[in-house]
């Protein structure tokens, strides 16, 4: 496990986003907020996927008060992503939600600032401050004269400042770009600047390829530091995505300690079997697993045995068969139409023991 930078914890309902507990994975729903049956069916989904926390738009009355049937279908907390209006965000508290997404600085006159605060202070509701590059604050942008990591974080600190002096310290603070070095430098100077949790994001970072690769560059370089409480993956694409992709991120940093992980060769002139669909129908078998496997699938014998070692179960091809792996000793060789039913069989055992220990 890395180092987290350290922070301050922050409840979320059930959840603690901050301090030593584990980076949470959260996403946003692309329904509209006052349809309740298509934006429940949606969080059930990323429930399934992994979701942890779901943030869902507040972008007028209907949607606040759908707030209140929807949190009776989901398993998840629940976020208002409100912009302005104070009146929403105090209907949102008001119907249940678990955080608001606001920043104080705009909400106008510091009479709605108290009001918010002290509705999510009984409540025991946090607060995170989303500082976005795209609309920074226009006396940020006559000072630095366009979005700078210095400009995002002076404007972090200036919304933290109001809620700090009316003694409310449950924030966390997002400081997104859709410039992966901007936001990297935002986050950086952030994280040695306060204690808050930080939530990190690429925001609209693209579709599901161009936007998994972004993130993965900005967000991996941030992970790797130590920095970020809770991520989320910013796509063009169907929101489930997004939680997949941040779940293998968070694996690939050690940052999950209950997910499989497959790994697969790129194969090469030695192979002789269709490794590809054979990856991906063994890849979408563990993607549910809450268990910390390593399953690896490679095209040959020559490097294989040496690759599997690592692995807890794996395949190696041959011509016309293929040998099953157990941390790189074989335990047999099946023919190729038997290979996936048998690894998955192998993996079945491997979980069921996890499971018993
Ligand atoms: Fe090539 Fe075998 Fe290595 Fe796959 S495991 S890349 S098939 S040598």
């Amino acid at each position: 496990m890395f180092h987290r930078t350290e922070t301050r914890p922050v409840r979320v309902g059930d959840l603690t986003i901050g301090g030593s507990n584990e980076v949470i994975m959260q996403s946003m729903c692309t329904t509209k907020t006052a349809d309740v049956k298509a934006t429940v069916a949606e969080i059930l989904r990323l429930e399934e996927a992994g979701c942890q926390l779901v943030r869902v738009t507040v972008n007028n009355r209907e949607a606040a008060a759908a707030i209140k049937e929807i949190k009776k279908q989901i398993h998840i907390p629940l976020v208002s992503d409100i912009h302005f209006d104070y009146r929403l965000a105090l209907a949102a508290i008001e119907n249940g939600i678990d955080k608001v997404r606001i920043n104080p600085g705009n909400i106008g006159r510091r009479e709605k600032v108290v009001e918010v605060v002290k509705a999510c202070k009984e409540r025991g509701i946090p607060i995170r401050i989303g500082v976005n590059a795209g609309s920074l604050e226009k006396h940020l942008l006559d000072k630095y004269g366009y979005p700078t990591p210095e400009a995002m974080v002076e404007s972090a600190m200036y919304h933290v400042g109001i809620l700090e002096e009316l003694d409310f310290h449950d924030i966390i603070v997002s400081l997104k770009a859709s410039d992966v070095p901007m936001a990297i430098g935002a986050y950086t100077q952030a994280a040695s600047r306060f204690n808050y949790p930080l939530h990190l994001g690429i925001t609209e970072s693209g579709t599901l390829f161009s936007g998994t690769v972004k993130s993965a560059a900005g967000l991996g370089a941030l992970l790797h530091m130590g920095i970020g409480s809770t991520i989320r993956i910013s796509l063009s694409a169907d929101p489930v995505e997004e939680i997949k992709v941040a779940r293998e991120m968070l694996k690939a940093y050690g940052l999950i300690t209950n997910a499989a992980t497959l790994v697969s060769c790129p194969t090469c002139g030695r192979l002789d079997f269709d490794l590809f669909s054979v990856a991906n129908e063994v890849e979408k078998y563990i993607e549910k697993l809450k268990v910390p496997i390593k399953v690896s699938v490679l095209g040959c014998a020559v490097n294989g045995p040496g690759e599997a070692k690592e692995a807890d179960i794996g395949i190696a091809g041959a011509r016309g068969e293929g040998l099953l792996f157990r941390h790189g000793e074989m335990i047999r060789k099946v023919p190729e139409a038997e290979l996936v039913d048998e690894l998955k069989k192998e993996i079945d055992v491997i979980v069921a023991e996890f499971e018993r220990t």
